[in-house]
């Protein structure tokens, strides 16, 4: 369980925070990497990348949404009112899981950390489930992995290709057991895509890693990855901590992931889109 301790404060295993300073500013967007202030209206017209460096901000759900569909408006949501529960009643010094609930739901105008539904892109209509992670570090509860598992029995009943785009700290740790429980049940629910022979494209966002990284983000028929984005099991301060020893530069990139073979390509947001189209008509043309 030691996974999932961080998402206790909204931090994933990387120590990416989800905290305040993660969520873009409303006016005027700092970059983590090279410090420079870029207007957010600015930087919502280049998907939220840097103008200057190149490093891609984090999104939240809709904006991952709405890069990727051909009509955001069109975008069909499931499960909106699949909600989570507190079936522990969870309760630590630094804080009630109810009420951290509340408060995620109320900033990111989220339910939960996962969004569902039905899209089309460049016409081909997909089942599509995002990660947020500015909901509780992205971390799987059971609601997420139901959600999660219903997009993936959507494609399955439908016959249509699955796309996953992954954020996340791992597992839960208010959710404990249950959360844990998800990981398994979303990489045996991928499996119903076989029968129906459509693709399942995972995308991996800044950052992936724990319980996540270790189901069905990494159980792809491709598997993409954004530019520096963190990709791994436990992030490198957690390795560090211990093995008592410093990790090269770079290690749980995705570009130090693709060098070792464990994702197949690491795409630019701007050609994300067109990039899964095209394996997407490769994959279904008959
Ligand atoms: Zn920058």
């Amino acid at each position: 369980m030691r996974e999932a301790e961080p998402a206790l404060n909204g931090t994933g295993l990387n120590g990416a925070s989800s905290s305040v300073q993660a969520v873009p500013d409303k006016i005027v967007t700092p970059c983590p990497r090279c410090r420079d202030l870029t207007l957010r209206r600015e930087l919502e017209k280049t998907l939220m990348i840097c103008p200057r460096c190149g490093y891609h901000h984090r999104l939240t759900a809709k904006q991952r949404i709405t890069y990727l569909v051909d009509d955001i408006t069109a975008f069909q949501e499931y499960d909106r009112d699949l909600t989570p529960q507190d079936p522990l009643h969870f309760v630590s010094r630094a804080q009630v899981y109810a009420t951290k609930l509340k408060e995620n739901q109320n900033e990111t105008e989220l339910s939960e950390a996962v969004v569902g539904g039905i899209g089309t892109i460049e016409g081909i209509r997909v089942s599509l489930a995002v990660m947020d992670f500015h909901f509780i570090g992205g971390s799987m509860g059971m609601v997420a992995g139901e959600r999660l598992a219903r997009a993936m029995d959507r494609a399955a009943d439908m016959a249509i290709p699955l796309i996953i785009c992954s954020a996340s700290g791992g597992a839960r740790m208010q959710e404990n057991i249950f959360s844990l429980f998800q990981l398994a049940k979303t990489s045996a629910t991928l499996t119903r895509l076989r029968n129906v022979k459509m693709p399942y494209i995972s995308v991996l966002t800044d950052p992936t890693t724990g319980g996540v990284t270790a189901s069905f983000a990494s159980l792809g028929d491709v598997i993409l990855a954004e530019p520096n984005a963190m990709v791994g099991f436990a992030g490198p301060r957690v390795i560090e901590q211990a093995i008592h020893q410093r990790l090269p530069s770079g290690t749980d990139t995705s570009e130090f992931v693709l060098e070792h073979g464990m994702i197949d390509a690491v795409v630019d947001r701007r050609s994300l889109r067109e990039t899964i189209a095209r394996i997407l008509r490769f994959y279904t043309a008959s």
